[in-house]
């Protein structure tokens, strides 16, 4: 791929400088300031320097929006689908380029990171197609010369605010949608993957995207996602992310009255029942919960086992987490990259050995590994932990890591209450051969997705995806359900003038 126009020229063998892009051009933070992205798995891999935005970098961002919301909204469906669909072949093209820097940056395995830059076309693609579904509904009206319909129009201007874990598929999910949708869109990333975001935006700019249409500002939560989301020409704000900042951004939207939609965190179970096929739920609780070294907010975190085969299948759970293979995310045999940062890292740590102190059963993990050069990763080991009481902070907060805990429970009944006793509603399996089972478990367990005989972070793009409970704030993103958070419903009487 050519250098990218924004590029800063760099001497052989230094880090690229990347810039903000705003109202059609990369530019660098009104302050000159930047800040240094380093590769998760090996802090002396300077992955790259960003634009370090604040509050003025900001408003230009929102000005060049809503400059640009009008020309926006009255572009036609076709002509914003056939910019996705553009966007989309160019990412496609770059795929392999793509999920290698997204590996580089965030840590998860090649295959994850390529996979990941693929589920970002697809949704590309899909939200083309989606930008030409009906917009509306045609009702009859109480006079029958009344043509009585619906047209669904964009909020705005949106603010898209996204987290590392997943940094190219969410922000395509997001930014893909509220554009197809007529909105324009200023997007701030997480500061941890701030090369994914311009990967993205390159794509989108280099298909047509009119100037003002998609803005990028990097930066701090602080400086950057505050005064973005407080901007009170902002009329959606979009966010993935933790708990904590989502109970903060309510607050600042119930001010503003913009419209909102959070998507946070889970405390994710996987329930085996006694007769399913063990070899099959193995597999897909420890896929479940430590792919993507457990940094999902999907990830499976709690492994709810009935009592009469949970010694056996903790046994073999201890087996595989052992045998999973801890190293350099580019490195085809490595199944678990390091975690995000250092900070994860120790808090991840913390969490494991206040939980062992308070007399949780540790079986497997449960340290830092530093042999191989992991000394200069932030690498947490694959953790396993036994018997675990579903009322302690390990069986009840997510921990955002490769931390599974088992919890072996007396039957369907109460897997199903323990499960539900938490303040997430994310995900959810069951693993059984009882069709009857499967069906009061779809019914009864308090989960946005649930999953029978797989794991619970798979998601396809084309549906609804959301939680329940502490989980979101009632919306879904993805699929049909998209359209209902970035537009607005009109509702049209048009009587013919009288004879
Ligand atoms: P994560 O650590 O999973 O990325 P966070 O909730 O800390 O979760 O952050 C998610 C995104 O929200 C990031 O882009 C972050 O910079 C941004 N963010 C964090 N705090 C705020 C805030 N107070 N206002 C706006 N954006 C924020």
């Amino acid at each position: 791929m050519a250098a990218p126009a924004h590029t800063m020229p760099a001497a052989t063998g230094q880090a690229q400088t990347y810039g903000n892009y705003i109202g059609g051009e990369w530019r660098p933070a009104a302050s000159g300031e930047t800040f240094e992205d380093r590769s998760p798995a090996n802090t002396d891999d300077l992955v790259g320097r960003f634009a370090s935005s604040a509050k003025e970098d900001v408003e230009a961002a929102v000005a060049a929006a809503a400059e640009a919301a009008d020309g926006w909204r009255r572009t036609s469906a076709v002509a914003r689908a056939n910019i996705l669909h553009k966007a989309a072949e160019i990412l496609a093209s770059r795929q392999e380029q793509v999920g290698r820097e997204l590996t580089r940056e965030e840590g998860k395995t090649l295959k994850e990171g390529i996979g990941e830059t693929g589920r970002a076309v697809q949704i590309l693609r899909y939200f083309a197609g989606e930008a030409q579904q009906p917009s509306g509904e045609h009702y009859p009206s109480m006079n029958p010369l009344t043509l009585l319909y619906t047209v669904r129009e964009p909020l705005g201007v949106v603010g898209v605010i996204t987290p590392w874990n997943f940094p190219i598929a969410i922000p395509a999910w997001k930014i893909a949608p509220a554009l197809a949708f007529g909105n324009t869109v200023v997007f701030k990333p997480a500061s941890l993957t701030p090369l994914c975001a311009v990967r993205l935006v390159e794509a989108l700019a280099e298909a047509g995207l009119p100037p003002g249409v998609l803005n990028l500002v990097t930066g701090s939560a602080g400086a950057v996602g505050d005064p973005l989301v407080r901007d009170p020409r902002i009329a959606g704000v979009t966010f993935t992310g933790s708990n904590a900042v989502g109970a903060d951004l309510r607050k600042i939207a119930a001010e503003t009255g913009a419209k909102l939609q959070l998507e946070l965190g889970g405390k994710n179970p996987a329930i085996v029942l006694a007769d399913a096929d063990l070899d099959h739920a193995l597999a897909h609780v420890v896929s479940g919960a430590m792919m993507s070294t457990g940094q999902k907010c999907t990830a499976t975190s709690r492994a709810i086992v009935d009592r009469s085969i949970a010694a056996a299948f903790t046994e073999r759970l201890v087996e595989k987490v052992k045998a999973l293979k801890v190293g350099d995310p580019l490195q085809a045999e490595t199944q678990i990259g390091p975690v995000i940062s250092e900070d994860s890292a120790e808090r991840i740590a913390g969490e494991v050995d206040a939980a062992r102190q308070s007399g949780a059963n540790l079986l497997a993990g449960g340290d830092r590994p530093s042999e191989n050069g992991h000394g200069r990763g932030h690498f947490v080991a694959p953790t396993l932990f036994g018997d675990v009481d579903p009322a302690s902070k390990l069986g009840q907060e997510e921990l955002f890591g490769p931390v599974l805990g088992v919890i072996p429970v007396d039957g369907m009944d109460e897997a199903l209450a323990v499960a539900n006793t938490v303040r997430f509603g994310l995900s959810a399996s069951l693993f059984t051969r009882d069709l009857g089972k499967a069906l009061t478990f779809a019914r009864e367990i308090q989960a946005g997705v649930v999953h029978v005989n797989s794991e619970t972070p798979g998601a396809e793009p084309h549906v609804p995806f959301g939680g329940m409970k502490g989980s979101s704030s009632y919306s879904r993103e993805q699929g049909k359900a998209a359209r209902d958070f970035f537009t607005q419903t009109k509702t049209v009487y048009i009587d013919p003038p009288p004879a």
